[in-house]
């Protein structure tokens, strides 16, 4: 009884968190409460990867038929680059990123990874490709460091630890007495935002795709915690494509090409340096951050 007791017990966890985990995905991306009707077409093929080149051209996309919210967008981002989405709250960014995960059919236009359309191939491909870091990531009730692997359980567990290192988390790791054998989760150790942050960047990393979603806070953390977050999303960067849905300017000036959504059109896009020149929405709400950001020190 007890050795059928077992697997069972086992099973049920597994299901739990297989179910937590999901259900993370589906907050990051703001699905709860949503029917998403995309299915692999008849003749959808796996995603022949290259460098994870990515394009929007001319997206229209609406939830409801009736209400536009991305009018036209358009973009290229060159494998290995960082593009960073910027824009005030209901723009449309975190829609982008759904779209891009393939959540929703677009209204007309085309996203296209390494030139292939991407509802052309299968979504397990198309999700294969492409990791996510979301705003709150939810810890399973288990290690750190199994949180971590599980990103790729199939990785070793040098990679596991390169992938610790690379998010950054070894001193905070090294600062608990159970180093990550430290349960977290709601039963364990209650992490700050930004470690989760952390955490959620090394099974980004671990899980070796070659586009990366990272959906910033908009929690204000500490300076440190943002630039303990800051330097592992370089590392994590640096051979990703990766979009970066930003709420503060501060963390995207080194991005290759910003997009400034204004209620679902782009509005302005360009390096920083490009855009503080233009004098337009952009400027303008760096100088209302940075005077945000003097206040708050003072
Ligand atoms: P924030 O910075 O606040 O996260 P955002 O720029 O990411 O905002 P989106 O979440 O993309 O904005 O939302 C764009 C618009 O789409 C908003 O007006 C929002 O109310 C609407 N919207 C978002 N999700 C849905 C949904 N599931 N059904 C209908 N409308 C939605």
């Amino acid at each position: 009884m007890i050795q059928l007791f077992l697997p069972l017990n086992f099973l049920g966890f597994a299901y739990r968190e297989i179910r937590r985990a999901l259900t993370d995905l589906e907050n990051m991306l703001g699905l709860l409460n949503t029917s998403p009707k995309v299915a692999d077409s008849e003749t959808a093929q796996p995603l022949a990867l290259k460098n994870g080149a990515i394009s929007f051209e001319n997206v229209s996309f609406s939830y409801d038929s009736k209400r536009p919210i991305l009018k036209n967008v358009s973009f290229h981002v060159n494998p290995g680059a960082k593009v960073a989405v910027v824009g005030a709250s209901g723009a449309g960014k975190s829609s982008l990123a759904r779209l891009l995960y393939r959540f929703y059919e677009l209204s007309s236009g085309a996203i296209k990874i390494d030139n292939q359309a991407i509802n052309t191939v299968t979504l397990a491909s198309l999700r294969e490709a492409i990791a996510i870091v979301p705003q709150d990531t939810v810890l399973f009730n288990t290690s750190i460091r199994e949180n971590i692997h599980y990103g790729r359980p199939s990785a070793s567990e040098d990679e596991v630890n390169k992938a610790i290192n690379m998010a950054h988390l070894t001193d905070f790791i090294n600062s608990l007495d159970k180093g990550d054998k430290t349960l977290v989760g709601e039963r364990g150790l209650k992490v700050s935002g930004g470690e989760k942050q952390r955490i959620a960047i090394a099974r980004a990393i671990l899980k070796q795709s070659p586009i990366l979603i990272f959906d910033e806070a908009t929690s204000a953390l500490d300076s440190q915690s943002e630039q303990a977050i800051l330097n592992a999303m370089r590392e994590v960067a640096s051979n990703h494509t990766s979009i970066v849905i930003a709420h503060r300017l501060s963390t995207i000036t080194d991005a290759d090409t910003i997009i400034v959504l204004k209620a679902g059109e782009v509005l302005e896009q360009g390096k920083h340096d490009e855009l503080l020149m233009q004098n337009g929405e952009y400027a303008h709400m760096w100088t209302l951050q940075q005077k945000q950001s003097k206040a708050a020190i003072n």
